[in-house]
């Protein structure tokens, strides 16, 4: 049975679903005004971990995550470059799925898009108004987070040290600091939506309670999201659903943060504390590997080292998935079914991915001795599950040219949208001449390019 560490309660738990057979994941997406950078694809690498292990333990799997394409700095950023701020909601979310389709990130099953909730959220607000769990002022509506008994569950503080810590953002006319909008109120010129308390738009906690509920259901089993997103995102999404007499999600899954080196990593590294920037310089699938080599909830150091490391380590795979493609007498065989055992108990001991990680890469060198020393009956069942295991954890092996488009190559695409949607149109050009050099053609379409081999 799976164990997760569930911030709520502050330990690691069974995970008990809701359904028998069936896993309801809300997993909070990205803002979409700027180029993703490593805290999202990490982010973004444990969940669809997470996500690829439950369906291969037989689990059906329903991942929504959403996209948020209203919020201030989409505004600010609009103002600031004189464009229609759904310009770059655009262009940004097609970059940011071109980021995802390089890490191998399997795309949700929903991707609610705030704009498209924002009556549901007009809605609820009203709801938690008219149970005086919320309040109008000049600017906007905010929840009153005394309403909820146990604000504070996910931040593990009690609401009067909240009280105490907490920055007085937004209106002077919040009741208590820990307050929170629910509603902002528009300025001219901004984009804006109707409501009982005028033109303007919802606050990003709304967002995810509304379309996690909407689409999940009550009640529903796993919502995670970077440690940052804990308090006060995670905690204000749940305080509303309480106060809106909901139940929530079950269990909360948080990772860690993604360290960079200081300026030595800046130097080496270039500015690849941008997503693209990594996927462009280095294999992509490096990044998902140094991912699954630290526990999700352990801080991970990106360093050019670490990632050169990584991909001195992904290329013993291809070679052994290479190895095992041309081994003709190989046969098809079923994976080790003690390898499988061990891999699942790692995975279901709080997703140890550097356990299960360790294990492939045993399997590896097991099956590689047994082939040459000409036994394969040996190699075979090992060789199997190695493959198998790489598969659940999302790293691609290369045994083979294959028609498809390489990720690097989708990297490069990812980087062109990029310079395109900065107007860099020198660097859109060299990166299109880049990718027909290794044989591909990039078209553009109103959701951002597409690559397909020439
Ligand atoms: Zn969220």
């Amino acid at each position: 049975m799976l164990q997760l560490f569930d911030t709520a309660k502050g330990a690691v738990a069974p995970v008990q679903l809701r359904e028998p057979g069936k896993v309801s994941m809300y997993v909070c997406g990205p803002t979409v005004y700027g180029p993703p950078h490593l805290g999202h694809g990490r982010f973004s690498l444990v969940f669809d971990v997470l996500r690829r292990y439950l369906a291969w333990a037989g689990l059906d799997v329903t991942y929504v995550s959403n996209i948020t394409d209203i919020d201030d700095k989409i505004i600010q950023r609009a103002q600031d470059e004189d464009r229609d701020w759904r310009d770059i909601t655009q262009r940004c979310e097609a970059v940011w799925y071109r980021a995802m389709d390089a890490l191998n990130v399997r795309r949700p099953d929903h991707d609610p898009h705030a704009t498209a909730y924002v009556e549901h959220m007009v809605a609820l607000i009203g709801r938690l108004v008219d149970r005086d769990a919320a309040y109008e002022t000049s600017d906007g509506v905010y929840f009153l987070s005394e309403t909820v008994d146990d604000y504070g569950l996910l931040a593990r503080q009690p609401l009067d040290s909240l009280k105490a810590g907490a920055r007085v953002e937004g209106s002077d006319e919040k009741r208590s600091p820990v307050d929170f909008a629910l509603w902002k109120k528009a300025k001219p010129g901004e984009p804006s939506w109707p409501s009982p308390w005028g033109e303007g738009r919802p606050g990003w906690h709304t967002e995810c309670v509304v379309m996690a509920l909407d689409l999940l259901g009550e009640d529903f089993d796993l919502h995670g999201g970077g440690q940052d997103l804990a308090f006060p995102h995670h905690e204000n999404e749940r305080a509303q659903a309480v106060a809106d007499g909901r139940r929530f999600a079950r269990t909360w899954v948080h990772n860690g943060f993604v360290e960079v080196e200081g300026t030595k990593m800046s130097k080496s590294l270039g500015n690849v504390s941008n997503l693209l920037d990594l996927v462009e310089q280095y294999d992509p699938r490096a990044y998902r590997l140094l991912v699954l080599r630290s526990h999700y909830r352990s801080p991970i150091d990106v360093t050019d080292d670490t990632l050169r490391d990584a991909e001195a380590a992904l290329a013993r795979l291809d070679a052994f998935a290479r190895r095992v493609a041309a081994a003709a007498d190989l046969g098809a065989a079923d994976p080790d079914p003690e390898a499988l055992a061990r891999f699942r108990a790692a995975m279901d001991d709080d997703l140890q991915t550097p356990t299960a990680t360790g294990l492939l890469f045993d399997l590896v060198r097991q099956a590689n001795v047994a082939l040459d020393a000409g036994d394969t009956a040996a190699a075979a069942p090992l060789a199997a599950a190695a493959i198998e295991i790489a598969g659940v954890l999302g790293l691609e092996l290369h045994a083979q040219a294959t028609g498809e488009v390489p990720a690097e190559v989708h990297g490069w695409a990812a980087e062109r949208d990029a310079a395109r949607a900065a107007k860099d149109w020198p660097r859109a050009d060299a990166l299109r001449d880049q990718i027909a050099g290794a044989g591909y053609v990039v078209e553009d379409t109103p959701a951002g390019a597409v690559v397909r081999p020439a």
